[in-house]
C-alpha cells in the first residue's frame, strides 16, 4: 500500500497536480529541526540540546542579542516583505559571525535575535565583545541594496546555578534585552528583581479585567473628611481595594500607576465611580448626607465628554451630583492645563466639587493655583506629617493654607495622625481633616456602623 509521503502527485479540487512531497528521513528531519533554514545556524532546539555543556561550571555569560524589537520587524516585513526580512536576519547574523571570529557558536533563537555564550566572570561589566557586537550595527545593513538600520540591544545572564533550565536562561535573556533597550548601551544584564516585579506588573494588568467582572474582588474602603471646627464628618474618600486570588491584597499605590499606563483606567474609574454613586446613595437612604469623593486619573480627563459621562452615571443611579467630589492630582493637572481647565470648569457647572489632591508634594508652586479652576485643595499628607519636625515644612503648610483660603478655595489636610498636628492644623484656619486620627479607610458597612456610633 502507497504511504501519505509516496503517492506521486497530490491532487486539488480544481484538476491541478502538485508534486508531491515525501516524508524525510527521521534522521534528516531531526537535524534539519535544529537549524535556522534562514541563517543556516543552530537554532533554538539545539540550543536546548547543547545547554548543559554551554553551561559548563560557572563563569560563563548567556549573552543575547536582539536584532530589532517585534514592531520595527513587524513595519519591516509589511512594508517590504519576507523576502527582505530574511534578507536582513541573514545579514545581521553574518555580521555578528564575522565580529565574533566564528570562535563561537551562535544560535538563531528567535526570529530576529541570536545566542551565544561567552566566558565573563565580572558580574554588571559589559564584555568588550558585547559591546563590540552592539557597535556593528552603528552602521546600516544593506539589505538588496537598501541600507536598513538594525535596533539592537543585548540582554545577557550569567549562567549561575539557578539557571539550570535553557528555556528559562532564554527567557531571561530576552527580558534584559528588553531592559537594556532603554538604556544608552542598549545593554541589560538579568536582574531577578525587576523580572519578578514586572512578572506581577503583567499579571495585575492581564487579571484587572476578571476582577472588574467579578463581585467579589474588588471594593471600595471609605475614609471620613472631618470638619475642623465642628468636629463633624463632611464626607468620605473612596479608596480602591484589591484582593487578588493568588497575591491577595493589592494596594492601589501599586496598581493604579500601573493601570494609568493602559487603556483600563477608563473601566476602571468607571466601577469606582458607579459603586461610590451607589454607596453614596445608600448612606443618603438611611439618613446620612455625605460627599463622596472619588480619585480621578489623568487620562480620564483627556476622555472626550468625561463630565457628561460623570452626569449620566449620577442620572442612572439618581444621585444629585452636588453630593460628589473629584479629586486629581496637581501634577496631572499643570502638565496639560489648556485642556485640563475647561474639563474642571464644566465639573463644576454641573454642582461637582473639585479637588486638587496632594498639593504640595512636588513642585507646586502657589502662583498655580490661579488657574486651576477648582473648589478644595488637599494638602500633600507628607508635608502634614513633617509639620512636627521641620520648621521650613510648618512655614511651607502655613503658606499654602493661608494662599489657598485667600483665593477662595477651602483647604482639606491630609494624613493627620496625632494631636499636636490636628491642633496646629487648626490654628492655620484648614477647614477639614483626613487621616488616621480621625477615621481610617473602612468598608462601606464599617463606616455606617462608624458613623452610628460617632455622631
Ligand atoms: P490618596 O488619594 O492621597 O489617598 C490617601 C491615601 O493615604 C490612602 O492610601 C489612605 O489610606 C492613606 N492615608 C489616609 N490617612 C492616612 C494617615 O493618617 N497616615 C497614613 N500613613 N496614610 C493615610 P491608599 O488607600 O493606599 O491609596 C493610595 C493612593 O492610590 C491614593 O492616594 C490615590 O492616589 C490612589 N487611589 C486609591 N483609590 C483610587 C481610585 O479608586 N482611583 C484612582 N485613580 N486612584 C486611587
Ligand atoms: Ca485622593
Ligand atoms: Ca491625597
Amino acid at each position: 500500500m502507497e504511504g501519505i509521503g509516496t503517492a506521486p502527485t497530490a491532487l486539488l479540487a480544481d484538476g491541478t497536480v502538485l508534486p508531491r512531497h515525501s516524508l524525510l528521513d527521521a534522521e534528516v528531519a531531526r537535524v534539519i529541526g535544529l537549524y535556522d533554514h534562514v541563517t543556516r545556524l543552530p537554532n533554538r532546539m539545539q540550543f536546548i540540546d547543547d545547554y548543559p555543556l554551554l553551561m559548563g561550571r560557572g563563569g560563563r555569560l548567556l549573552v543575547l542579542v536582539a536584532l530589532s524589537d517585534a514592531r520595527h520587524y513587524n513595519d519591516m516585513l509589511q512594508a517590504l516583505g519576507h523576502a527582505f526580512a530574511d534578507d536582513f536576519v541573514r545579514d545581521g547574523a553574518r555580521l555578528l559571525g564575522e565580529r565574533t571570529g566564528y570562535a563561537y557558536n551562535i544560535y538563531h533563537v528567535g526570529v530576529v535575535s541570536f545566542a551565544l555564550v561567552i566566558e565573563h566572570t565580572m558580574p554588571g561589566i559589559v564584555p568588550p565583545l558585547v559591546a563590540d557586537l552592539i557597535a556593528a550595527f552603528d552602521e546600516p545593513i544593506a539589505c538588496a541594496g537598501i541600507p536598513v538600520r538594525a535596533r539592537v540591544a543585548a540582554g545577557m545572564v550569567p549562567l549561575d546555578d539557578t539557571m539550570r533550565d535553557p528555556a528559562e536562561a532564554l527567557r531571561a535573556a530576552l527580558t534584559s534585552a528588553r531592559e537594556g533597550r532603554t538604556k544608552p548601551g542598549a545593554c541589560g544584564f538579568y536582574d531577578r528583581r525587576t523580572d519578578a516585579a514586572h512578572g506581577r506588573a503583567t499579571r495585575l494588568l492581564t487579571d484587572l479585567p476578571e476582577a472588574l467582572a467579578d463581585a467579589d474582588q474588588l471594593s471600595l474602603h471609605f475614609q471620613p473628611r472631618i470638619d475642623m471646627e465642628t468636629g463633624l464628618c463632611t464626607g468620605a474618600e473612596a479608596l480602591l481595594r484589591w484582593h487578588h486570588p493568588h497575591f491577595g491584597p493589592v494596594s492601589p499605590g501599586e496598581l493604579i500607576p500601573l493601570v494609568d499606563q493602559t487603556a483600563l483606567i477608563r473601566p476602571l474609574t468607571d466601577w469606582v465611580l458607579d459603586r461610590a454613586i451607589a454607596t453614596a446613595r445608600g448612606f443618603a437612604k438611611g439618613g446620612m448626607g455625605l460627599r463622596i469623593s472619588v480619585n480621578i486619573s489623568p487620562r480620564n480627563l483627556t476622555q472626550p465628554g468625561f463630565a457628561d459621562m460623570v452626569m449620566a452615571r449620577c442620572a442612572a443611579a439618581d444621585h444629585d451630583p452636588a453630593s460628589l467630589e473629584l479629586e486629581f492630582s496637581e501634577g496631572a493637572l499643570m502638565a496639560d492645563i489648556g485642556h485640563t481647565a475647561p474639563v474642571l470648569a464644566a465639573l463644576r457647572q454641573h454642582g461637582m466639587t473639585v479637588s486638587i489632591d496632594d498639593f504640595g508634594g512636588g513642585f507646586s508652586a502657589l502662583g498655580e493655583l490661579t488657574r486651576l479652576p477648582a473648589d478644595m485643595i488637599k494638602v500633600d499628607p507628607g508635608l502634614v506629617r513633617r509639620v512636627g519636625t521641620a520648621r521650613s515644612d510648618a512655614f511651607l503648610l502655613r503658606q499654602i493654607i493661608s494662599t489657598a483660603r485667600g483665593l477662595g478655595f477651602r483647604a482639606c489636610a491630609e494624613g493627620i495622625e496625632d494631636r499636636e498636628t490636628f491642633v496646629l492644623l487648626q490654628s492655620l484656619g484648614c477647614d477639614e481633616g483626613q487621616g488616621y486620627l480621625l477615621g481610617r479607610p473602612m468598608p462601606a458597612r464599617d463606616f455606617d456602623l462608624w458613623h452610628r456610633a460617632t455622631y
